[in-house]
């Protein structure tokens, strides 16, 4: 396979393994927490058949969490991209609902201050989206809270009060504030600058093949549940060696360049372009196969009539022989792999600068 564990992949793993354990485990620390408690005499209103359901389903937090890291992992030790959302979020709505259960069962001044503690825990993802997700329904949740069980959850109606409550408030906003901000700039510049570089080839700016297996069997599974198809794209130039022996590499690159540049814009937003190999590129398109060859078609003569300049004086062009395979029911990710490879070879093998799709 083609993945080794970056950083970026380790930091991911290590993040989403945490996170997942971390937030259970802390809600279940909480209940175990309360019921001694009120066993131990210092909470007795309590309304025990309550407790024990907050309880158990701290016990399911738990088993929950520990799904997501049990099948969290393909077979080469990345995350899931769409576990790693789930997961995400299911550890938000866990916070969510956790802070819900203690404020109406063990109503306590204090308990505002870990809203702030469970925003925190997401921010170790550094996905704007989640963060915002998390402290807007923490904190919705406790204003909600503060009129339904004020009488427990707001200050003592004393003299200092309004002072107390002005502070909370402040706290509230200021910190809420701060994560968001720490998450959307952590996100930015660090986890964009770093994807690109770990994901992107430095030459042509298309996906590396690192994360390709997780692109095809999202596509692969959404197919086989019939809510979309995708047909798979394998693109080789032609003679490409004779461009790098007659103009030089510089020029061969200047082609890669161009060739690429050329099938990214000729595929949808969410279509995938991969630099498979050397001067191979690999594209998953969201069509059925008599569209994916139109659009193979139309990048094929796109390419043909291109003109790269190199140098002043020096115009270059290509073409390109693509072989196309649409998934249909029955054929494997791998075996489409396959067939798109063989068509490719089969185009090389008659006249080259073509299309082919045959489905044997
Ligand atoms: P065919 O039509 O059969 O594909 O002929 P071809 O000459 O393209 O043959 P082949 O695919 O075997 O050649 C690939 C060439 O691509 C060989 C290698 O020098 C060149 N190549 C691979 N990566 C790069 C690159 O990053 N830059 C340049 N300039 N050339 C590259
Ligand atoms: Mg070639
Ligand atoms: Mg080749």
């Amino acid at each position: 396979m083609n993945g080794e564990l970056t950083a970026l992949d380790a930091y991911t793993n290590r993040v989403y393994k945490i996170i997942m354990l971390v937030i259970p485990i802390s809600c279940l620390c909480a209940s175990i927490t309360i019921t001694l408690l009120h066993y131990l005499g210092y909470y007795p209103d309590i309304n025990e058949f309550l407790m024990w359901l907050f309880d158990i389903v701290d016990i399911s937090f738990l088993v929950t969490g520990l799904y997501f890291i049990k099948t969290g992992f393909d077979k080469n030790g990345f995350v899931i991209r769409q576990k790693l959302i789930y997961g995400k979020y299911t550890a938000a709505i866990i916070a969510i609902i956790q802070w819900n259960a203690i404020s109406y069962i063990w109503p306590f001044r204090d308990l505002w201050a870990f809203c702030l503690l469970f925003t925190l825990g997401e921010a170790f993802f550094f996905d704007t989206k989640l963060v915002s997700f998390t402290s807007l329904g923490l904190v919705v949740s406790m204003v909600i809270s503060w009129f339904v069980k004020g009488d427990l959850l707001l200050p003592v109606r004393d003299e200092f009060f309004v002072a107390n409550m002005t502070f909370r408030i402040v706290c509230i906003i200021l910190t809420m504030l701060c994560i968001n901000i720490v998450t959307f700039f952590g996100g930015k510049f660090l986890v964009e600058e770093l994807e690109k570089y770990v994901y992107r080839d430095p030459l042509t700016h298309l996906l590396t093949r690192r994360r390709m297996d997780s692109y095809i069997n999202e596509a692969y599974k959404k197919a086989t549940a019939g809510t979309s198809t995708f047909s798979l794209m394998m693109l080789d130039i032609d003679d490409f060696k004779r461009v790098n022996d007659t103009y030089g590499h510089d020029c061969g690159d200047n082609v890669l360049k161009f060739v690429a540049n050329t099938i990214s814009s000729g595929v949808k937003n969410d279509d995938v372009v991969f630099r498979w190999g050397g001067e191979e590129i690999l594209v998953l398109v969201n069509e059925d196969e008599k569209t994916a060859a139109e659009t193979a078609e139309k990048i094929r003569a796109d390419i043909e009539n291109g003109r790269i300049h190199h140098k002043d004086d020096i115009n270059v062009s290509v073409t390109v022989t693509i072989g196309v395979c649409a998934y249909r029911d029955g054929l494997t990710a791998e075996q489409m792999m396959d067939i798109a490879d063989k068509n490719l070879y089969y185009g090389k093998h008659n006249g080259k600068n073509r299309v082919v799709c045959k489905t044997e």
